[in-house]
């Protein structure tokens, strides 16, 4: 996917408008009916359907009508917002290169006003189980197929969590400056994931330090999880960061041992085929204890002093609950689609409701549009199989035939002095209960 934030500089105000009316639409719907849009967006004379063409046109919107006409946010679309937000914000300028594609995550380089470069971390939590459910076509079930949305969000808040309370206890994590929906902003580490790296000057010393970190992460009630070449970055002077934190567990969690272990493991089988250390006489001529430690020196779980809910006070404080974490975990875990409950549903409303007046309020400030630099032309491409679909637009003409039709019927409403009735739709409205429209639509009235 190419994230051209050029495009940011010619989205007007209604366009963002319509935007954040179908993200608030996709807390109930996996589609967003477009009559939903319009009646969150209250534009004037029916001015959302000819927004909706045009989001569409920049592909920051899918349009579905397999079961009655809608929208959803697509990557982009999410992007964007969260983007928007940042800019705002003033917590960068421009966005640049590419310079990290995860299975779970795109990584951009962004700019600040000062010229400063720092990292952007792009969430994707969920694509995969996305496109499972979305291939089900089940869109009764619209719970656990928009969840995308709620797992992405939840990832970058728990990373931005743990590098906040990580660095506050001198781990060698990047700085964590903001983060806002999917998406964390944090310090661009100089130097390279250590897989990229060929030789070392002291190698017996770097494993030291990361197995060091392994155990004082233990004794902080913490295990990585995902620990590894791939998660850990080493500059010319040879000094650690670790980094990407999503999948960290307690030292409590039922796993913990074998997560701990397998952390561990896959620290010794990389040095050992990369740098060809022998574990037992490195560990035999540098430790005079082998104290909490098995033949080959590996740390043991069972011997590590741990302190688990050490950074349990650090972490709410950034508002990462224990309800995050289970929900995380469930979906990380099982592989399985985290249901969120009408209670995170709520938190993620207010949460977008907060961002939008936050937005507003500064958007006016600055009494203009904030741009963002184009995207580098060397920004990657990647093949994603979600993207392609939704590539696959709809029939140009259908489509605007269905939205002139629309917006007709919209404007012959309005004249009429009464809203446009759902009834004619095909679509349920389950979650789209009118109080909570109008509740919407008074926080979204300040756009
Ligand atoms: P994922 O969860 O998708 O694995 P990571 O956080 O591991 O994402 O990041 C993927 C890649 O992006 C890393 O291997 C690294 O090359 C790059 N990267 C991530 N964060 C930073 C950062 N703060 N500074 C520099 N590069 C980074
Ligand atoms: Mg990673």
């Amino acid at each position: 996917m190419k994230l051209d934030v050029d495009v940011l500089r010619y989205l007007s105000k209604d366009d963002f408008r319509v935007l954040t009316a179908v993200e608030l639409g996709m807390r109930n719907h996996e589609i967003v009916p477009t009559e939903l849009i319009d009646r969150i967006a209250r534009l004037k004379h029916g001015g959302t359907y000819k927004v909706l063409k045009n989001l569409l046109k920049h592909k920051l919107l899918h349009h579905d009508s397999s079961k009655y006409d809608g929208f959803r946010l697509t990557y982009l679309g999410y992007d964007y917002l969260a983007i928007k937000t940042m800019v705002n914000k003033g917590v960068f300028v421009g966005v640049g290169r590419q310079i990290g594609v995860g299975k779970e995550s795109d990584i951009f380089e962004v700019v600040c006003e000062d010229g400063t470069v720092l990292a952007m971390k792009l969430h994707r939590l969920g694509r995969v189980s996305f496109r499972a459910v979305k291939s089900k076509r089940d869109y009764l079930r619209h719970r656990s197929s928009y969840n995308w949305l709620y797992l992405s969000r939840l990832a970058a808040l728990k990373e931005f969590a743990f590098m906040k309370a990580l660095e506050t206890h001198s781990f060698p994590v990047p700085k964590a400056v903001e983060h806002n929906r999917h998406c964390v902003v944090m310090s661009l580490v100089q130097g390279y994931p250590l897989v990229q790296v060929k030789q070392l000057q002291n190698p017996e010393t770097v494993f030291e330090t990361i197995l060091g970190i392994v155990v004082r992460l233990a004794e902080h009630g913490l295990i990585h999880c995902d620990f590894n070449e791939f998660n850990i970055m080493i500059d010319d002077d040879e000094k650690i960061t670790m980094i990407d934190f999503p999948q960290m567990v307690s030292v409590s969690h039922r796993n913990a041992q074998m997560y701990f272990d397998r952390d561990v493991e896959c620290i010794f089988k990389f040095f050992r085929k990369r740098f060809n250390l022998s574990f037992q006489e490195s560990i035999d001529d540098n430790d005079d204890s082998d104290e909490g430690k098995d033949e080959d020196g590996r740390p043991c779980f069972s011997e590590i002093e741990r302190s688990a809910g050490f950074l349990d006070k650090e972490l709410a404080a950034s508002g990462f609950s224990r309800k995050d974490e289970e929900d995380i975990q469930r979906f990380i875990e099982g592989g399985a689609e985290a249901e969120t409950n009408s209670d995170s549903e709520v938190d993620l409303v207010e949460d977008l409701n907060e961002s939008i007046l936050l937005q507003d309020e500064e958007h006016e400030n600055k009494g203009k549009d904030e741009s963002c630099e184009a995207a580098e032309s060397g920004a990657s491409e990647r093949e994603d199989a979600t993207d392609e679909e939704e590539n696959e637009m709809e029939n140009e003409a259908e489509l605007t035939k269905s939205l002139n039709k629309q917006r007709r019927h919209a404007i012959a409403a309005t004249r009429r002095g009464r809203k446009s009735l759902a009834s004619r739709n095909s679509y349920k409205d389950k979650g789209g209960r009118s109080s909570h429209n109008s509740k919407l639509q008074k926080q979204l009235s300040g756009w």
